[in-house]
């Protein structure tokens, strides 16, 4: 499969990155940013939602610096997990990302902004053409969405990304740049219930970096991850909590791979009242996987209580 011709832009500044933004974004030019392009580029070679112009972050210095507090959207994933500067639960999450040689390339800002994904949508353009598309690509066809017909007006594409998760119960901010400035949102706020427009970025913005507050060197936590093969899967499950050393009444849970969002369970946190069996029961009753990735919804459900219980009890 050959990817489609687009037009690289490699800006060396922040200043420059955000101003090609701006250029393209008013001559009504569509574009998507490239961190690792290990996502980006398979979904280019299969023709999925391609655009004429990209913009690379690669060469843009300084987006690479990894902390307890701050981590830039240029991290690679094997620094994360290996490097030891990074909060332990996000070096773990990062670990259990696809295979070495991926997490090489792959990016914290390419990972939190990562596309959804269905089975209905992950194919070839030939496998798509022939179900007549769907709507997350319906090139004009007008087509249902295949996982819940008869109304064209959401797609449920899983959101499959590990890291997400860890940062929302770490309580990390996300700190977003464009064309109008850098503004800053809660992790926990950052992603939309929608599988096409994914998160709140704005036409021109990307994000920049993550923060995560002071003290989080006191938290602990476990990250759990139901995946196909151990070597590289996406997950099709993943459970985070953390908890101030010494403090159990300040758990966070927070999931992913389960619907188009990773989310937080505060209000199952506070029903179950520090009871991990009823907080597991509390979870398995509040989310909602649909039958759009490897394994069979009522199985990734069913593992959601075992992955509480064992991120929980860790
Ligand atoms: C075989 C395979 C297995 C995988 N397994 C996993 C897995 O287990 N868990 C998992 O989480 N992921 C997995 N991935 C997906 C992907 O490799 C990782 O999520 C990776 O971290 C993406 O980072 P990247 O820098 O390569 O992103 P890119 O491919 O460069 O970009 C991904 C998306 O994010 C956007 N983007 C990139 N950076 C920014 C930014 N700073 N601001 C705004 N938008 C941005 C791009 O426009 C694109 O839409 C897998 C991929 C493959 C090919
Ligand atoms: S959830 Fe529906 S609209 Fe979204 S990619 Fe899958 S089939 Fe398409």
């Amino acid at each position: 499969m050959l990817t489609p011709p687009f037009e690289l832009h490699i800006p060396s500044t922040l200043d420059e990155a955000c101003s090609m933004a701006a250029m393209l974004v008013e001559s009504g030019e569509e574009f998507d940013w490239i961190a690792g392009g290990t996502d980006l580029l398979p979904n280019y070679k299969w023709h999925i939602n391609t655009k004429p112009h990209v913009i690379s972050l690669a060469n843009v210095s300084g987006l690479d610096n990894i902390s307890t507090n701050e981590i830039g959207c240029m991290a690679r994933l094997h620094d994360l997990a290996e490097g030891g500067n990074c909060h332990p639960l996000v070096a773990l999450a990062a670990g259990k990302v696809a295979s070495s040689l991926i997490r090489r390339n792959a990016t914290l800002g390419g990972n939190l902004c990562l596309d959804t994904r269905c089975f209905w949508f992950n194919q070839t353009e030939e496998w798509r053409s022939s179900i007549d598309w769907c709507h997350k690509c319906d090139c004009n066809t007008g087509s249902d969405c295949r996982v819940i017909p008869n109304q064209n007006e959401l797609c449920v594409a899983t959101y499959q990304g590990d890291i997400a998760p860890t940062l929302m119960v770490l309580g990390a901010t996300a700190h977003l740049i464009g064309p109008n400035g850098i503004r800053k949102v809660a992790m926990d706020e950052f992603y939309q219930l929608d599988g096409m427009t994914r998160n709140i970025l704005e036409k021109g913005e990307f994000l920049l970096k993550v923060t995560l507050p002071s003290g989080v060197e006191d938290w602990i936590g476990s990250y759990q991850k139901l995946r196909v093969r151990e070597s590289w899967d996406f997950p099709e499950a993943g459970v985070a909590a953390a908890w101030k050393k010494g403090d159990r009444s300040t758990l966070r849970v927070a999931t992913t791979a389960l619907e188009s969002i990773p989310r937080m369970h505060n209000e199952e946190v506070a029903k179950s009242d520090g009871n991990i069996a009823l907080l597991s029961d509390e979870i398995f009753r509040s989310v909602k996987p649909v039958n759009n990735t490897s394994l069979p919804p009522r199985y990734r459900r069913n593992m959601v209580k075992v992955l509480v219980k064992r991120a929980c009890e860790e």
